[in-house]
């Protein structure tokens, strides 16, 4: 199989890159969770690769992290190895072929791209996530989704093996990638294949107004993990969950978005238990009003129950 990944003879030893009892807070976009038992943020393939090493020897559950910007992480202790992919963030352009490591941010690799004169990547701007992050959910705006120009991802397994999966017809849909159904494995690399010397000034507005919308739609008020549910087919959450009664409710300093129903903010010191909390409130209403299940499209990390 032809992969990017390359090889060290060196040896890691665990106690440079494994640190104990990490509070995952300050790595989510929600500022809330819990500690992390075992934490590792490798710069290097080889440092990921010693990383799933200790975390089978030591018979630990792996949680991988991007960005933050999609995660709810529980209050309770992270009993595993939780590894968070931001230094993983190289890239190289050829010809008009851009391929990234998967912890480079959506918003790098967008200035990196439009700098080198390519377009395609625009419309994901003002996401806060990382590549990886974003192609496990598939995430998108306005017409846009990662998966649009992706040409291949080369992924890890935890036993360390190195695979490639060339971009299929239809294996991506609305926040949904293959991913997502593969269990065990951990986004390593992407390659998205972009249109070349077309830079324009609308592209760079694209970009630029996708934050100001954010901004002026009070969506950056608070810390938030964005959307807390996907869209129903045919419906929209926001809205789903405003006309079930429920945008005024709060639970501590866990508050519903004023203008848009579908995120819950932390107001100062909500918890996860908080956030997660009204979001089930939100749920309950609006299946008790409309019959809907909403599905959660944020993703729920550690223990709820
Ligand atoms: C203010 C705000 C606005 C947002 N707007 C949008 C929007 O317009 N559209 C949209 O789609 N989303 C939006 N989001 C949600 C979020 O930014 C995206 O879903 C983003 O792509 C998540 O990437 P991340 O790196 O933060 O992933 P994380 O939150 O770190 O992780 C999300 C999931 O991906 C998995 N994951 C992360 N990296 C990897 C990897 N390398 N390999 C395997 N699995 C991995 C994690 O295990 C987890 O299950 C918004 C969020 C915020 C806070």
């Amino acid at each position: 199989m032809n992969t990017n990944v390359s090889h060290q003879d060196e040896k890691i030893k665990f106690d440079q890159i494994i640190q104990k009892d990490v509070p995952l807070a300050p790595f989510t976009t929600i500022k809330t969770g819990g500690i992390a038992k075992y934490f590792c943020s490798p710069g290097l393939f080889e440092e990921l690769i010693a990383a799933l090493e200790f975390a089978n020897i030591n018979k630990l559950k792996i949680y991988v992290i991007g960005a933050g910007s999609n995660l709810l992480i529980s209050d309770k202790p992270i009993e595993g190895l939780v590894i968070r992919t931001s230094k993983l963030c190289r890239y190289s352009i050829r010809g008009n072929i851009f391929s990234c490591r998967s912890g480079l941010s959506l918003d790098r690799a967008i200035n990196i791209t439009q700098n080198d004169g390519m377009l395609g990547l625009e419309g994901l701007g003002g996401i806060p996530g990382s590549i990886g992050g974003a192609i496990y959910g598939n995430a998108g705006a306005y017409g846009y989704t990662i998966s649009d120009r992706l040409l291949y991802v080369d992924y890890i397994t935890y036993d360390g093996k190195s695979h490639r999966m060339d971009r299929g017809g239809e294996d991506f849909s609305y926040r949904d990638s293959p991913f997502k159904h593969m269990e065990k494995v951990i986004i390593f690399e992407a390659g998205f294949i972009l249109d070349k010397n077309k830079y324009s000034t609308f592209a760079k507005q694209v970009k630029d107004n996708n934050t100001k919308n954010r901004i002026t739609k009070g969506l950056l008020a608070y810390p938030s993990a964005g959307s807390i549910f996907k869209n129903p087919k045919n419906n929209i959450a926001g809205k789903l969950i405003e006309a079930s009664g429920s945008k005024d409710i709060t639970v501590n300093d866990a508050i519903i978005c004023p203008s848009h129903a579908n995120y819950i903010m932390n107001k100062g010191h909500a918890t996860s238990s908080d956030i997660y909390k009204l979001s089930q409130i939100c749920k309950e209403n609006v299946k008790a009003k409309f019959d809907i299940d909403l599905e959660y499209e944020v993703q729920l990390l550690g223990d709820f129950s």
